[in-house]
């Protein structure tokens, strides 16, 4: 160090150094007093320690925010959801830098002042050394020579350096070298942010339900794409032969008509596989991100999908536990709408909390409805009289029963339009949604009526009047498959506190949206807020068939003040629940899991039909959630302000399903 040249370049070396270290400190020292889903943190010890912090704090953070930041307080008397989209920015950064305020909970000193002390003394000992080093130079004293000031200047260096190297200088390294992956690991601090604000939203500030679990969640696993990387490991991708190369050409040729792949190979993952292949060359579109591994292509054979190429993966979220009849359900459903499982959760905590719902099953009955013609208006009205004479039905009852265990010939209503008449058949289908089960039934009953009216023509075996899959006031108002009724008594004090809301608001909104508004608009079954959206998660995630949602989901909710306007009574009617536990859908593995958790899994071993039952009842609970839930919402005014915190998404909220 006797080279002035060589001490020359260490002054310069070190000087922009310190700089650097001293700007790119200071940015992350500042980055940790906004909010962390404007900083992006990434993966050091300390900032992964720093996260796990905040994590930890908001346990602590649970109890009511102060009043002027409330929501309820805020909003509870709000009736319009047209907020300003902006004016939810402060509320969010406000309750998310109220968190922050108690990072430093884990360390002696508040973390700011740490990060400030070691800076302090970094830059002390280096201003110190270099100055010293700088006399030296200058007085021509050899580096080497050290004084006991400079050791301790050189162990605070040390020390400091060691410090910041740890708290930032990890941190930076591995901004550079994971780049790449940047948008991944902001997605996951979005989604601690999100779970930040779900578990805000979340935090019970009444005494608890004696089966719901007060405490929070366990934080959730630290590396959830490791798990995924493992699952996808272990599958290895199909690999397609030459054998198979030249089957793909001849699809592609035409040669091979691709709907006879499944027969002709027997083995239904390769046929997918070979046209999905010759699919993309067909196409020239890729189909890089619809998986085709890792599902079983025997299992849909013949019964759920043709022709398959791939599948589409549907997140499925648990709402509960529902509380219905004295029985807890963790309502499993598929969607990629956000919000709706929270929202639905809210409800069920409301319910509940006020001691749960009571769900009765009202009516059973699957139908079908040919369309008949007879020469002359008066042929049509001897049958639709012969088929509604009593003393006519255990003949057909019995004819109707031959086709199957479990269907039961409940009645025949008929409807004439001229010569042409439509026979609504209604039967019990046991556990079977009963589509087949129905017209198998009708089939046969046509045939048995086919002797005493030969003139009669049988122009489809489904004439509309059924009506499946359509909007129609005959499944309105005769019901269609279950009929359920649904209610619960929420607290007044629940209503204020987990809803957000008051009762006399909730009644009021009810009776101007779902009474009078559906009836403004002319709405045939849909007096409700949003019945579809939980049935149709619901039927997804289930087996059920999502087309039946049309129909599943008419509704009217019904709201009312009791107990001296304390409480309120809540009600969903539903009179065409489509559902089953056993045929189409809800033998594939994923759904009939979701079945299993609904404890309704295939046909029950107690009673026929005794599993479907149990389901309708169970989608028209969580119809009472969701209801229950978007009302107090929208009542609050907060369908906006939900949105905002669960998509975050650029689209139009108020285009929502409400
Ligand atoms: P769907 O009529 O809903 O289209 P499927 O006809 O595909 O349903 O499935 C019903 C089948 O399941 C019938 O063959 C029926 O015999 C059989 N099955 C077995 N157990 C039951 C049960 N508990 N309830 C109804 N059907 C059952």
């Amino acid at each position: 160090m006797h080279c002035p040249r060589a001490q020359y370049c260490l002054f310069s070396l070190t000087c922009p150094l310190s700089y650097f270290i001293l700007l790119h400190a200071l940015s992350v020292l500042l980055s940790t007093h906004v909010p962390p889903y404007i900083y992006s943190s990434a993966t050091s010890p300390f900032s992964t320690q720093l996260n796990l912090l905040k994590q930890n704090r908001n346990r602590f953070s649970l109890s009511p925010l102060p009043s002027h930041k409330h929501p309820s307080k805020m909003g509870a008397r709000r009736r319009s959801s047209t907020k300003p989209v902006q004016s939810l920015k402060p509320t969010k950064t406000v309750s998310v830098d109220e968190d922050l305020t108690k990072a430093s909970d884990a360390f002696p000193l508040p973390l700011h002042l740490s990060n400030a002390v070691f800076f302090t003394l970094f830059f002390s000992a280096v201003y110190f050394l270099l100055s010293h080093w700088r006399e030296k130079i200058r007085t021509s004293t050899p580096l080497s020579v050290v004084t006991f000031s400079e050791i301790i200047a050189i162990l605070a260096f040390v020390a400091s350096f060691i410090y910041l190297l740890g708290f930032f200088g990890i941190d930076f390294v591995q901004s550079l070298i994971l780049r790449p992956q940047t948008e991944v690991w902001n997605a996951e601090d979005d989604d601690e942010v999100a779970d930040v604000l779900l578990r805000k939203e979340d935090a019970r500030k009444v005494p608890c339900g004696q089966a719901l679990d007060c405490s929070l969640p366990p934080l959730p696993p630290p590396a959830p794409i490791v798990t995924v990387q493992k699952v996808l490991d272990e599958k290895p991708a199909t690999v397609l032969t030459e054998e198979d190369e030249e089957i793909i050409k001849s699809v592609v040729a035409g040669t091979t008509p691709s709907y006879s792949l499944e027969p002709k190979l027997g083995d239904c993952k390769r046929a997918a596989a070979i046209r999905r292949e010759a699919l993309q060359r067909l196409t020239g579109k890729s189909l890089e991100g619809l998986p085709l591994d890792g599902f079983d292509y025997e299992s849909i054979l013949g019964q759920c999908c043709e022709m398959p190429v791939g599948y589409v993966q549907i997140p499925v979220g648990i709402a509960g536990p529902l509380l219905i009849n004295g029985r807890e359900y963790s309502v499993p459903m598929a969607t990629t709408e956000g919000c709706l499982v929270a929202s639905t959760n809210r409800g069920c905590k409301a319910i509940h909390l006020s001691g749960g719902a009571t769900s009765t099953l009202l009516r059973d009955g699957m139908t079908r409805a040919p369309v008949v013609r007879f020469g002359t208006a008066k042929r049509a009205a001897d049958l639709k009289l012969y088929l509604e004479d009593p003393d006519n039905f255990d003949t057909l009852a019995v004819v109707f029963n031959r086709s199957s265990r479990f269907g039961r010939l409940q009645g025949i209503k008929c409807a004439i339009a001229g010569k042409n008449l439509y026979l609504r058949f209604t039967c019990t289908t046991g556990d079977a949604m009963g589509m087949n089960m129905v017209s198998k039934g009708v089939q046969n009953v046509l045939d048995f009526l086919q002797t005493d009216f030969p003139d009669m023509d049988v122009m489809g075996i489904s004439g509309n009047f059924c009506s499946d899959k359509k909007p129609a006031a005959v499944n309105w108002i005769e019901g269609r498959g279950k009929s359920v009724v649904c209610e619960a008594i929420i607290k007044g004090d629940v209503v204020r506190k987990v809803l957000k809301t008051t009762v006399e608001s909730l009644v009021e909104l009810n009776m101007l949206k779902n009474l009078t508004g559906s009836a403004m608009a002319g709405a045939l079954g849909g007096f409700n807020a949003h019945a579809s959206n939980i049935v149709t998660a619901v039927y997804i995630a289930t087996g059920q068939d999502p087309a039946q949602n049309v129909e599943s989901s008419h509704c009217i909710t019904m709201m009312e003040a009791v107990n001296d306007g304390k409480d309120l009574h809540i009600s969903v009617t539903m009179p065409s629940i489509e559902v089953g536990t056993v045929g189409g859908g809800t033998q594939l593995a994923s759904q009939s899991a979701c079945l299993n958790l609904l404890g309704v899994k295939g046909a029950s071993k107690e009673s026929a039909g005794a599993n479907s039952r149990m389901l309708a009842t169970v989608v028209a609970g969580a119809v009472l959630a969701g209801e229950l839930s978007l009302m107090s919402a929208l009542a609050a005014g907060q369908l906006v302000k939900s949105h905002m915190k669960y998509n975050r998404s650029n689209k139009d909220v108020s285009k929502a399903s409400s």
